[in-house]
């Protein structure tokens, strides 16, 4: 199994620097893979990230929720939205996303998508080598 970096992830970086086995890749070019990805053939399943995440986003793959419920207030972040966010990172730099949706109380999603997008970034998208274009935002 695997962990799953869901599209709540606002690239806070957080989780990155604590996986031990530095399976969690920055998307690059950010507008086309918006948040973090955890590579599934690569994590342990330590849980070590899950903590570490100010907004909640990775959950093990079999409990990403199918229906959240959205407290109110945070953001989805994946390609094709819209919406501003602005925010400040792990690292206190600035963080600026056009990808987003801030849900509303109570606005139900479904995560699981989320499960696929993690897996093609690594077998059809940039994986590794995004980590020689990350600009530290
Ligand atoms: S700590 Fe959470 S919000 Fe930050 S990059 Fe990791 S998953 Fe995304
Ligand atoms: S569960 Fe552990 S190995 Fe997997 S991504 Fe998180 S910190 Fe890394």
């Amino acid at each position: 199994m695997t962990h799953v970096i869901t599209s709540l992830c606002v690239r806070d970086r957080g989780c990155i620097e604590v996986c031990p086995v530095e399976c969690i890749v920055p998307g690059q070019p950010a507008e086309g893979w918006s948040m973090m990805y955890i590579d599934p053939d690569t994590c342990i399943d330590c849980g070590a990230c899950v903590p570490e995440c100010p907004f909640a986003a990775i959950f093990p793959e079999d409990e990403v929720p199918a229906v959240y419920t959205a407290k109110g207030g945070e953001y989805i972040n994946k390609a094709g939205l819209t919406g501003h966010y602005e925010g400040t990172n792990h690292h206190n730099k600035a963080v600026v996303l056009e990808t987003t949706r801030q849900l509303a109380a109570g606005e139900v999603v479904d995560l699981t998508p989320d499960i696929k997008v993690n897996n093609d970034f690594f077998k059809s998208g940039p994986g590794y080598a995004a980590k020689d274009n990350d600009q530290g935002t």
